[in-house]
């Protein structure tokens, strides 16, 4: 992958952003790459070499690593920072790096360290769920321990202060404790043996991009068509509904002098139209979904 400059910012942190951190050891697969789709993984090795970002875009991974680097220096009885564990899954070696381990008598809590918006902690991230659980099997296969908890320590890049005075559903801080449902040991096995499967089964087919099995809505990000009502003057919508039918019932009871009109908020997969899996150029699948909107 090509590093640009285009802001023209330290060359320190261009170096810090081209050095390559991921690691998963001698394992086949990381916890990361199973649980990301595998069209994603497929088309970024494919592409690996045409790819490009540029280091001002790439600030949050920057901090994210930094953070895991500070945290690694501090030594609290009871915890275990950065910690790799490996198990074998069939004849396929699994790895994944936890952040930190909290060892009590009565069992591990398993946190992981998250850069992310606001938007994220007040919606489903099925991942968090997912890589929390796997990481679960990992520490209790390894440690032959019970995990009693999965938490997420969320940082929030775009909380605002102002925004959390006025909003009693806000984040009243900027860094949130979050606690992940937990699965049963052999649901989590199960999960597992799939996702490592249709890696498996995505490699086979890895030429043709067409064969690549699709990104699922959830992969993808989705965010569904929203119809919002709304009334002359006024800066936020009325109300917002999921149907267009649910927004004309509304409208229908407002009094004429607020002028009301229904704006259509179109939906679209966010991860695909914000190049966030970095392979959108060369997707079929999201390519052909334009040429269809078209
Ligand atoms: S562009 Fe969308 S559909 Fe294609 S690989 Fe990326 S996330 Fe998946």
């Amino acid at each position: 992958m090509k590093i640009t400059n285009k802001f023209n910012l330290p060359e320190t942190l261009v170096a810090l952003a081209s050095r390559d951190y991921y690691t998963k050891g001698q394992a086949d697969y990381s916890v990361t790459e199973i649980i990301s789709p595998p069209r994603v993984q497929r088309l970024r090795k494919q592409h690996y070499h045409e790819m490009e970002q540029d280091v001002a875009d790439m600030l949050w991974m920057l901090l994210g690593t930094a953070l895991h680097v500070v945290a690694e220096r501090s030594e609290i009885v009871g915890h275990t920072n950065e910690e790799r564990l490996m198990v074998g899954i069939g004849d396929v070696m699994l790895s994944g790096a936890i952040d930190l381990q909290k060892d009590d008598e009565d069992g591990i809590t398993v946190i992981d360290y998250k850069f992310t918006s606001v938007w994220s902690l007040l919606n489903d991230k099925p991942e968090w769920e997912y890589q929390q659980n796997i990481y679960k099997y990992l520490v209790e296969r390894v440690k032959r321990k019970p995990v009693k908890s999965l938490r997420i320590c969320a940082m929030l890049r775009d909380w605002s202060r102002m925004e959390a005075s006025v909003k009693p559903d806000y984040p009243q801080a900027p860094i949130q404790m979050v606690d992940i449902p937990m699965w049963d040991y052999a649901d989590i096995e199960k999960f597992i043996e799939k996702r490592i499967e249709l890696h498996q089964d995505s490699k086979v087919n890895a030429d043709w991009n067409e064969e690549l099995p699709l990104c699922t809505d959830e992969e993808r990000w989705m965010r569904t068509t929203k119809y919002a009502v709304k009334k002359e003057g006024r800066k936020t919508a009325v109300r917002v509904f999921d149907t267009e039918e649910e927004a004309q019932e509304l409208l229908k009871e407002m009094p004429e002098k607020d002028k009301g009109f229904i704006e259509i908020r179109k939906g679209e997969s966010v991860r695909c139209t914000g190049n966030f899996c970095g392979v959108s150029q060369w997707c079929t699948q999201y390519q052909n979904s334009l040429k269809e909107e078209v």
